[in-house]
């Protein structure tokens, strides 16, 4: 299998070199240069699998040759196997056809886990045997920085450095990145906001110098190996309710699109989805998007689910490319015009492969409260605002059309995000005992202003472990 980039302009590469690559040189994202046909026959026999054996039977086409059978099956073992639930991803039925597929369970606690667990172990494969080191930089709003740290830590290929906004993000969110003590990983604390987190790691990404003398590498959410890993939890969950015999519709908590793509591109490789429902909070670009053909960002709305508070989607750019046919130049096109102009219209016959493919909504701030209340009233169940946000959206839907049942992607747990958690039911959820330590351990982080000198001289250094 072989990658090509979204705009056309950069050759195809393997998975390891798209995966070490990241972006594409054209300023384009990988995709697969076919998608694989799993036959229904492949998809039936995934039924009553371990969660590791549908991830090898899955993810090996889209490997290839990239690594033999037995080393990727090592890497799959290694990295789901500090989950705290046997299944890793359990169903909860919360209504007569609703289940939350819980993608919590992680050492982070967040659905990030699930894929960069296995791409730290395929990162740090691919550049031993290079005899390569890399440098990760990325930003965080919280749940990517603390599952890349937690992934990478204890390493010896890779050193991660992780920018976030200085008081910004949620107590356990913070902890989870400033007490891991290893020496390879760093925790940044900017005097800034989100934003500017990011703009300085884009700013060091674009300085070529600075790039090539730390052998910078990217793991944000359009990194394809990152997909890859996530297309498994889709399987795991149709199959555990009777795919490919009954077809099942799945609700997606997004952001940066890259979970509910992974959703397609687990469709377009022959799982029999009936609906991917796209969920927004109140920054709904997407469900814009999607219901009045205008692709144009706002300003961010800070929410009750920070994970989601985005307004320009990367991994979207993934899914125009199929919609149009994957036409890289005309991507390029409407790149070029969110660039300079913040905006373009989809037209079609754009707009209406992606109606067919996606239905969509959004969740007001109270309405995730709400949600929250309702769910537990329901089901006992306690969900965090991010995945009330896709409950909400799911059951917009589903009045309409009650044939297939209803997985919403429960994407956190509670516990990460107790403030809104307790509002709607009037308690405090708790964290699993096994992070009974987590409020006591000494932190380790390092405060820099939103300076581009200081913090490159700050990743330069490597910062005292
Ligand atoms: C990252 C994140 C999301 C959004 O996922 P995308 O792939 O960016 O769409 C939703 N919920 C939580 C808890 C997250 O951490």
């Amino acid at each position: 299998m072989r990658y090509v980039s979204t705009r056309g302009g950069s050759r195809p590469l393997n998975f390891e070199s798209a995966m070490l690559a990241g972006l594409a040189s054209d300023g384009g994202l990988y995709v697969p240069e076919y998608w694989p046909e799993f036959t229904k026959d492949f998809i039936a026999r995934l039924a009553g699998q371990s969660y590791e054996e549908i991830a090898f039977r899955i993810m090996r086409p889209f490997v290839g040759d990239s690594f033999s059978e037995g080393e990727l099956r090592g890497y799959i073992s290694r990295a789901y196997d500090g989950f705290g639930h046997a299944a890793r991803c359990p169903l909860v039925q919360i209504e007569s056809s609703s289940f939350l597929l819980e993608l919590f369970h992680g050492p982070t606690l967040a659905f990030k886990d699930f894929a960069m667990q296995l791409v730290a172990q395929l990162f740090q494969a691919a550049l031993s045997r290079r005899g390569e080191r890399a440098t990760i930089i990325g930003a965080t709003s919280g749940d990517t920085g603390s599952a890349a740290i937690e992934a990478f830590r204890g390493l010896d290929s890779v050193s991660v450095f992780i920018l976030f906004p200085e008081g910004r993000i949620s107590e356990v969110q913070r902890r989870q990145m400033t007490t891991p003590c290893d020496a390879n990983v760093h925790a940044l604390a900017v005097r800034g906001d989100f934003d500017d987190c990011q703009a300085r790691v884009k700013d060091m990404f674009n300085d070529a110098s600075f790039r090539q003398e730390m052998s910078l590498a990217g793991i944000n959410s359009i990194n394809w190996a990152r997909v890859a890993a996530q297309m498994v939890y889709y399987f795991a969950s149709a199959t555990a309710l009777g795919s490919p015999m009954r077809k099942v519709s799945f609700s997606v908590p997004t952001g940066n699109f890259g979970d509910i793509y992974a959703g397609y591109a687990a469709r377009a490789s022959g799982l029999p989805i009936e609906r991917l429902v796209l969920a927004t909070n109140q920054n709904d670009i997407l469900d814009r998007a999607i219901r009045s053909g205008q692709y144009r960002t706002a300003d961010v709305r800070p929410s009750l689910s920070p994970s989601m508070d985005i307004q320009v989607s990367s991994n979207f750019e993934r899914a125009l490319y199929e919609a149009s046919g994957r036409n890289g130049a005309a991507v390029s096109g409407m790149m070029a015009r969110l660039a300079g102009e913040g905006g373009f219209e989809l037209g079609e016959p754009v707009l209406a492969w992606l109606r067919e493919q996606f239905a969509s909504g959004n969740c007001r701030e109270d309405e995730t409260v709400e949600t929250i209340a309702e769910v537990f009233r329901h089901s006992g169940e306690v969900v965090c605002p991010h995945t009330a946000v896709g409950v909400k959206v799911a059951w917009d839907h589903a009045v309409a059309r009650r044939s297939a049942p209803m997985v919403i992607l429960a994407t956190a747990h509670s516990a990460k995000f107790p403030d809104a958690v307790k509002d709607a039911t009037g308690f405090a959820p708790e964290l699993p005992s096994r992070f009974d330590g987590l409020g006591q351990a000494a932190e380790r982080m390092h405060s820099v202003d939103n300076d581009l000198d200081e913090i490159k001289d700050a990743i330069r250094r490597g910062l005292p472990a």
